[in-house]
């Protein structure tokens, strides 16, 4: 089996990734999916680095609605732009996205894109017959019902909802410039046609970051380097973060700061860092709200290239939109403020880490997580269930499971526990003997090296904390 074979076959026996969902009825809707326990503790660990990575470049947290009224997107743009080109095959009726039919579109243009369908002869690839009729424009955003005859609007994104918050954030942070806030949540896409499975869904969770900011603010990780590549260049440059406005790669300073802070996101999740580039959009490619964006993307066997995170130069364009629409004065200290901001896709970043961490090296298959970064952290086996090796084992987890992911396991032989724990890339395993009983030790192994130690229960909690956060090495255990 190829690796990426590999990691959807143990993502979907392990309970990671489930769907599509509801996968009973029907095999389920395309683009939605189920995150299974080991999967929802991976997501779990991957919002956690983010939450604390945000909160350590001072960003405050905010929760707000997925629902919004129609005006909220009207002032957005989102109503108007937020549109995928979509074309019926006069055959068999399927639909299909026109940027899926024709490479290296350009110009968005309902009739040039019929013309051009039409021009290069471009046949459905689902009956490989049929030509095609009119271009529509299709708008991406869900819509429900609120009250008896109120349309309102699945938030697209959490970014939005955030700007709504601006007036009270102001006065939040005592009139002080710059400012940062994020928010985690969902967010619905209605795609037309959804692929790649969790790379493109049509409910996600977003963590996005805003920095709310008047004049260009300075920053102390200018030695920091980040892999760039330039709009039109294929090759990664390493620019020093100091470098990179002088180079001409950034336009400002903060956006290169911005850059900083989620690359260094990706790191703390123990992203592989030859897998990483930045990577900046084609113009054509712009959002409707952007005037720069760089993508963070992660090399995957599967899908190639993929985004796990946008950042995006936005202006003054929101807070000046929705000062006009709402009437409400968003202008502070004689300015509408700029907002730069940091999109990270959870589902993707946690698939992404799955497959990069399978390592399948002819002894066995198993995952390579960063510390701290695996569903499970700590195992528990008693040898035996019996002569209280089992009691002594489960008062072992119920402790270490209040601070640590641990799982309790006591069917089958140790050899078999261990396998089952390496697949899902439990970092450490340990295991109650009869020697246990007497003299307090227990056999931790851990899972990278195989390699096994006597350590004293009593030091667990504090050798846990340590290797978990990297400060120890387990060779150097003694
Ligand atoms: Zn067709």
């Amino acid at each position: 089996m190829k690796i990426e074979d590999k990691v959807l076959d143990l993502a979907k026996r392990r309970g990671f990734i489930w769907g599509p969902s509801p996968n009973i009825y029907d095999g389920g809707l395309r683009g939605f999916y189920d995150w299974g326990p080991l999967g929802k503790l991976l997501k779990n660990k991957v919002e956690n680095v983010l939450r604390k990575g945000f909160s350590g470049f001072s960003f405050w947290e905010v929760e707000c609605p997925t629902v919004m009224p129609q005006k909220v997107w009207e002032a957005s743009g989102h109503l108007d732009s937020f549109v995928d080109y979509v074309t019926k095959c006069i055959k068999c009726g399927a639909s299909h996205r026109v940027d899926h039919l024709i490479e290296d579109i350009d110009d968005f243009n309902e009739e040039k894109l019929s013309k051009l369908l039409i021009e290069k002869d471009i046949k459905c690839p689902s009956c490989n017959k049929g030509g095609f009729g009119s271009v529509e424009p299709v708008n991406l955003m869900m819509s429900t019902v609120v009250g008896i005859d109120e349309e309102v609007f699945l938030r697209p994104e959490t970014a939005t909802t955030t700007y709504l918050l601006f007036p009270e954030l102001y006065r939040f942070f005592r009139t002080k410039m710059p400012f940062g806030v994020f928010q985690l949540g969902k967010a619905y896409r209605n795609e037309i046609s959804p692929r790649q499975s969790v790379f493109r869904t049509r409910e996600f969770t977003q963590m996005e970051a805003q920095l709310f900011l008047l004049k260009e603010h300075f920053n102390d990780y200018s030695e920091n380097e980040l892999p760039l590549m330039k709009f039109g260049s294929d090759k990664i440059e390493y620019i020093k973060l100091g470098e990179s406005v002088e180079k001409k790669f950034m336009k400002k300073e903060s956006y290169a700061f911005m850059n900083y802070v989620a690359y260094k996101l990706m790191l703390d999740m123990g992203f592989d860092k030859t897998k990483l580039r930045i990577r900046q959009h084609d113009p054509s490619e712009l959002a409707f709200y952007a005037e720069d964006a760089w993508d963070i993307e992660i090399n995957t066997e599967r899908y190639g290239w993929m985004e796990i995170c946008g950042v995006h130069d936005r202006q003054d364009y929101d807070l000046k939109r929705h000062a006009e629409f709402s009437k409400t004065k968003m202008e502070v200290q004689g300015e509408i403020p700029t907002i730069l901001e940091i999109a990270f896709g959870l589902e993707r970043s946690a698939y992404a880490l799955l497959e990069n961490s399978l390592v399948d090296d002819d002894k066995r298959d198993w995952l390579k997580f960063e510390p701290g970064m695996a569903p499970i952290d700590v195992a528990i086996f008693p040898l035996m269930k019996k002569d209280g090796m089992g009691d002594l084992a489960k008062e072992l987890f119920s402790d270490l499971d209040k601070e640590f992911a641990c799982i309790y396991d006591d069917s089958g032989s140790i050899g078999r526990r261990y396998r089952r724990m390496d697949e899902v890339g439990t970092s450490f395993c340990i295991t109650v003997d009869h020697a246990s009983l007497t003299d307090g030790d227990v056999t931790l192994r851990e899972i990278s090296s195989m390699n096994q130690v006597r350590v004293k229960v009593s030091e667990l909690k504090n050798i846990f904390r340590e290797l978990l956060s990297g400060d120890l090495k387990f060779e150097d255990l003694k």
